[in-house]
């Protein structure tokens, strides 16, 4: 199949061949066609959610299992109604707080949204994004847009088109390029189906800022601990995601410590003949010798660092590395979800180089 490509300009006003082209996008979705696009977190894979057909087609052009649920996009907040069995006090409020925006609600599905969308699931997974052009689209397709990442299963998400173009060119009809998200990570999840709320996956609206909504708000501990022994409540989170080729392993201690860890095993490494990679911040750049230093910006500014991950990790494939030792995060607000996916990429291997060092790899 050709893959045709469209250039879409960030702004709130559209120039009047953008219109019709996102229209014609739209039109493609309708047929149950496949079309790529832009929205605040990172790039969407949207075919018809309530086509189950068109879900389908979405599992085979990323090759992802179809026990993994896809997160339905609308753009006007009447639309829910149609997709959910009812709507909750608790959906309204976080609406109100944080739609359009990076956050997704699980609600009871309605009879009109297909299993195949659903994963087979009796809840569905609704969120309103805030990208113009997403909002555009979704309006012109019909107002359900199942969407998951526009990476093929496994990879990293698509931050930028060229990412899209890499994965999907040849297996979908379209690919609108709107420019570089600006978030950078998935939204956050939350399943409203249980009491009290649970975040499923970590994101841009923190728990603390659902708990100041919600009152009450756990977090799925399955996806932050390698040790819970739990499968994680979200399909999706069990597979190891986010992944580039070479194998990545997480160093956790003082920075001295895993600065000289680091340095030592690129050593050991290179003595075995392996390209090695390194993830780091601004502030410790300078201090690693190995044959790729990546640095994701400064421990200053996490939202640079969410922004960034995803294309670090891709460049790492494009240098075909073997071995990378990432720097851990975790302190400040989107520490935990920045740290979520940099495990999920790392299959869960974590150094901790505390003295005495506790663990080797
Ligand atoms: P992606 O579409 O790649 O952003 O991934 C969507 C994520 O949402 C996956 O981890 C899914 O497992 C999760 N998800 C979607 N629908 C549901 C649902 N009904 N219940 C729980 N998790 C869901
Ligand atoms: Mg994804």
């Amino acid at each position: 199949m050709e893959t045709e490509l469209i250039r879409i300009g960030q702004g709130e006003e559209c120039l009047a061949w953008e219109e019709e082209a996102l229209r014609r996008a739209g039109e493609i979705i309708k047929g149950g066609g496949l079309v790529a696009f832009p929205t605040e977190t990172v790039y969407g894979l949207g075919g018809d959610a309530l086509n189950g057909e068109s879900s389908r087609k979405i599992y085979a052009a990323k090759g992802r299992p179809s026990d993994n649920p896809l997160i339905v996009h609308i753009s006007r907040l009447e639309d829910m109604g149609r997709i959910v069995e009812r709507i909750p006090g608790e959906a309204v409020k976080l609406a109100e707080s944080f739609w359009p925006g990076p956050l997704t609600m699980i609600l009871p599905k309605s009879r009109e949204v297909p299993y195949e969308t659903t994963g087979g699931l009796d809840t569905v997974a609704v969120r309103m994004p805030s990208h113009p052009v997403a909002r555009r689209l979704i309006a012109y397709s019909g107002g359900y847009v199942a969407a998951p990442s526009a990476n093929a299963s496994g990879r990293p998400s698509p931050t930028i088109a060229a990412h899209v173009i890499e994965d999907m060119s040849g297996r979908i009809d379209m690919i609108v390029d709107g420019g570089e998200v600006g978030i950078g990570l998935e939204s956050t999840i939350v399943d409203l189906t249980v009491s009290p709320p649970q975040i499923l996956r970590p994101g841009y609206i923190t728990e603390e800022l659902l708990k100041g909504v919600l009152g009450q708000v756990e977090t799925d501990r399955a996806i932050l601990q390698t040790d819970s022994g739990q499968a994680p409540r979200a399909p999706g989170m069990k597979y190891r995601h986010y992944a580039p080729r070479g194998e990545l392993a997480i160093v956790e201690g003082g920075r001295e410590q895993v600065t000289a860890w680091i340095n030592r095993q690129v050593q050991a490494d290179h003595a075995a003949g392996w390209k090695t990679g390194i993830i780091t911040t601004r502030e410790q750049q300078g201090l690693y010798r190995a044959d790729v230093v990546k640095c994701v910006g400064s421990r200053q500014d996490e939202e640079g660092i969410a922004r960034n991950l995803y294309l670090v990790l891709r460049e790492f494939d494009q240098e075909k590395v073997d071995r990378i030792y990432s720097e851990g995060f975790g302190d400040g607000k989107l520490g935990s979800a920045i740290m979520n996916r940099l495990l999920k990429a790392a299959g869960h291997r974590i150094v901790s180089v505390q003295y005495p060092i506790k663990s080797e790899i």
